[in-house]
């Protein structure tokens, strides 16, 4: 089969996007820094005022932004094209550009600053479904949970009959003490008393000079302490189990928080060796650079699955090794793919055309290798983009 036919094929398998954030709510017209932000999670400005403008993956979505707004193909001449749009028109013309299918996102990322879910599926002509921050959501309920008890019971309530709908668990423990997960122990029940009560007082009884609310960075109240972070997880799990709601967990790269050695997936055994959370698919996303371990780790467990979202647009023409080496290792019905779309719509679309992108260049060597066939090749495409967002979220099509 010639290569267009398969980038065809490809093409028409709307992407469901199984891990993504709704855009800031700011107003639409945006600065040339907030244009770059999204392609890097660094915390000190001059990764975006001086260095991102020049990362190959940044300067690819420019050229292919470029084309779809017919404008030159340099920074300030895209900018002033989306710029000059409505929000409205400009969302759905990146949404229809990429055939965009469903999304599920993590609303807590950025609380306050995004669209909510409702409003964010109404603008891209979408559904949206729901899923829940966990360490963000305890830390959202100090001022109605006194203990650590009462935060739990709270968590352990909002998964068995949440307020709305819920596709999905998510946590960010990878961002806070890192995946060596130790299972629970009255040791750690204690410290993670000690902490929660701690973070709580700290919000309550904020000290002056308080500073506001960051996704990135610190902020009062912000739950990093292993032992409460370990028993949020673990009593998560154990909610999600009776319903087999699957979990998400930020694996390697991300923002300047992370020590990546903490945050290499193999370090997560405690999880996939209790029998009780087979029950739960375990999602791993953006996983670079640990797609290989991440591989080895889906190979290995029924009930793990992994994504490259976040990873694809950044690493941008890199995407296709990514890609070959995750296959090295992880069965095609264990790899997902989602955006990590945050901030502003772009990351989101640019995300979906690498992944195709990627995806054609991969599955045609091996078509050309004659390793798979074409029809063979086609429905690989289809699960990774698709069905096993569809089967594994529970969402039918
Ligand atoms: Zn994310």
């Amino acid at each position: 089969m010639m290569i267009e036919g398969l980038r065809e094929g490809i093409a028409q398998v709307a992407f469901v996007d199984h891990h993504v954030h709704a855009p800031y709510k700011r107003g639409h017209e945006i600065s040339l820094d907030e244009f770059r932000r999204p392609f890097t999670e660094a915390s000190i400005p001059a990764v975006w005022t001086e260095n991102i403008q020049t990362l190959i993956g940044y300067r690819w979505m420019v050229r292919e932004l470029a084309r779809l707004l017919a404008c030159e193909p340099n920074e300030n001449a895209v900018l002033a094209a989306r710029n000059g749009m409505e929000a409205v028109p400009y969302h759905r013309l990146l949404a229809n550009a990429a055939n965009l299918g469903a999304c599920y996102a993590d609303d807590l990322f950025g609380f306050g600053q995004c669209y909510d879910i409702d409003a964010w599926a109404e603008m891209i002509g979408r559904p949206v479904e729901r899923v829940l921050r966990v360490e963000t959501f305890v830390e959202q309920g100090y001022a109605a949970c006194e203990t650590l008890d009462d935060a739990l019971e709270r968590l352990t309530r909002e998964i068995a009959s949440p307020a709305r709908r819920l596709v999905s668990l998510k946590s960010i423990a990878g961002y806070r003490s890192g995946l060596a997960f130790d299972p629970p122990s009255r040791v750690q029940r204690q410290s993670a008393a000690t902490a929660y009560r701690e973070l709580r007082d700290s919000v309550l009884i904020p000290p002056k000079g308080r500073p506001e609310y960051s996704a990135l960075g610190t902020f009062p109240g912000r739950i990093a302490a292993k032992p409460l972070v370990d028993t949020i997880v673990w009593t998560a799990l154990e909610a999600a189990a009776p319903k087999g709601l699957p979990m998400q967990f930020h694996v390697a790269f991300g923002d300047d928080d992370i020590i990546m050695t903490k945050n290499d997936p193999t370090l997560m055994r405690a999880l996939f060796a209790h029998e009780p959370f087979r029950a739960v698919p375990l999602v791993l996303l953006h996983c670079y650079p640990f797609q290989r371990q991440a591989g080895y780790l889906a190979g290995t467990y029924p009930n793990v699955y992994m994504d490259l979202g976040l990873t694809i647009p950044i690493v941008g023409p890199g995407a296709a090794t990514v890609l070959a080496e995750t296959l090295e290792l992880c069965p095609t019905r264990q790899l997902i793919a989602s955006t990590d779309g945050h901030m502003e719509p772009e990351f989101q679309w640019f995300s979906i055309f690498v992944w195709r992108w990627a995806l054609t260049r991969v599955l045609g060597q091996y078509i050309e290798g004659d390793i798979l066939d074409t029809d063979a090749a086609l429905s690989v495409a289809r699960t990774i983009l698709h069905d096993n967002a569809t089967r594994i979220y529970r969402m039918g099509t």
